[in-house]
C-alpha cells in the first residue's frame, strides 16, 4: 500500500521567522496521521532552523532544489550532502527551475542521481508547457523529462522515488488559483497513466506499481478530493495552498478522509 504523500511548497516565501509562524500554526491545525506524509518544503535558508523545530511525528522537511556535487569550488550552491541530515526529500526539477533557471534534462538527471546517492528521497517534477500541450507533445515531454532524469538509477531506486505531475499551465503564481486553467481529473488520470506506463516498460509492473505519483499545479481544498481520487495519484504537491494555514490543514484532512474510506471498504 503506497503512503500518501501531502508536500507543501513555499516557494521563495517567508522569513525566518515567518516560517516559523507557519509552522507553528500548521503544527496546531494537523493531526498526526501514520498512513500520510505532510513535508514541508521551505526555502534553503529557514531548513536548519526549522528542523530544530518541527515534530518529526508530524512533518518531514524537503528542500527545494541543491546542487549535484557533493562539495567543492561551487559558489552560491548547497549540496545533497550537506543537506542530508535535515531533509528526507528534495524538489527536483521544479517547472520553476526548469523554466525560470534554465534547467535542462541533464542536470535534472545529475541532481535525481546525487538525491539518491545521499539517501535523499527525490520528487521529481515533471510537466509540460501550455504550448508542448497545444502542440500535442505532452507524453513525449513527460517520457523524455521521467525518462532522462532517471537513466542513472536502479529499479530499486526507482521504487522508492517520488513522481509529481505538474502540467506548467496548471502552476499558479500563488495566489491566483482561481484564474488559471485547472487540471482536469482526467487529465492528471491519463498523465499518471503515461508515467507507469513508460515506468513499467523499462522497470517492470512491480516497480512501476511501487513508486509514488503525485498531482500539483493549483491543487487546494476544494479539488483535492477530486485529485486524489484518481486512480494511481498518491498525493499532491500544493504551492500556493500550503502557504495557508487552514487549506494546507483541510487538505490533510481529506487526504485522511479519503485513505480511510477506501481502506475500510
Ligand atoms: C508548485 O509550486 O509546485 C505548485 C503546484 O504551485 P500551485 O499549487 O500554487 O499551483
Amino acid at each position: 500500500m503506497r503512503k500518501t504523500l501531502i508536500v507543501g511548497n513555499w516557494k521563495m516565501h517567508l522569513n525566518t521567522h515567518e516560517a516559523s509562524l507557519l509552522l507553528h500554526r500548521l503544527s496546531q491545525h494537523i493531526k498526526t496521521h501514520r498512513d500520510i506524509e505532510v513535508v514541508l518544503a521551505p526555502s534553503m535558508l529557514v531548513l536548519q532552523p526549522l528542523s530544530r523545530e518541527i515534530d518529526p511525528r508530524k512533518f518531514k522537511m524537503a528542500a527545494q532544489n541543491a546542487y549535484h556535487k557533493d562539495e567543492g569550488a561551487y559558489t552560491g550552491e548547497v549540496s545533497f550532502a550537506m543537506l542530508r541530515e535535515l531533509i528526507d526529500y528534495a524538489l527536483v526539477g521544479h517547472s520553476e527551475r526548469r523554466h525560470v533557471f534554465g534547467e535542462t534534462l541533464e542536470e535534472v538527471r545529475d541532481k535525481v542521481t546525487a538525491s539518491v546517492r545521499n539517501g535523499i528521497t527525490p520528487i521529481l517534477c515533471i510537466g509540460e508547457t501550455k504550448e508542448e500541450k497545444l502542440a500535442g507533445e505532452t507524453a513525449k515531454v513527460l517520457h523524455d523529462q521521467l525518462m532522462t532524469a532517471i537513466s542513472d538509477l536502479t529499479a530499486e531506486d526507482v521504487k522508492t522515488l517520488v513522481v509529481a505531475y505538474e502540467p506548467v499551465w496548471a502552476i499558479s503564481n500563488g495566489s491566483n488559483y482561481a484564474k488559471h486553467d485547472i487540471a482536469t481529473p482526467d487529465q492528471v488520470s491519463k498523465a499518471v497513466k503515461l508515467i507507469r506506463h513508460n515506468i513499467s516498460e523499462l522497470y517492470g509492473a512491480e516497480t512501476a506499481e511501487q513508486l509514488r505519483v503525485l498531482y500539483g499545479g493549483s491543487s487546494n481544498p476544494e479539488n483535492t478530493r477530486a485529485y486524489l481520487s484518481v486512480e494511481g495519484v498518491d498525493g499532491l504537491l500544493p504551492g500556493g495552498a500550503s502557504l495557508n494555514y487552514h487549506e494546507f490543514p483541510k487538505m490533510v484532512d481529506i487526504a485522511y478522509q479519503i485513505k480511510h474510506s477506501t481502506s475500510d471498504v
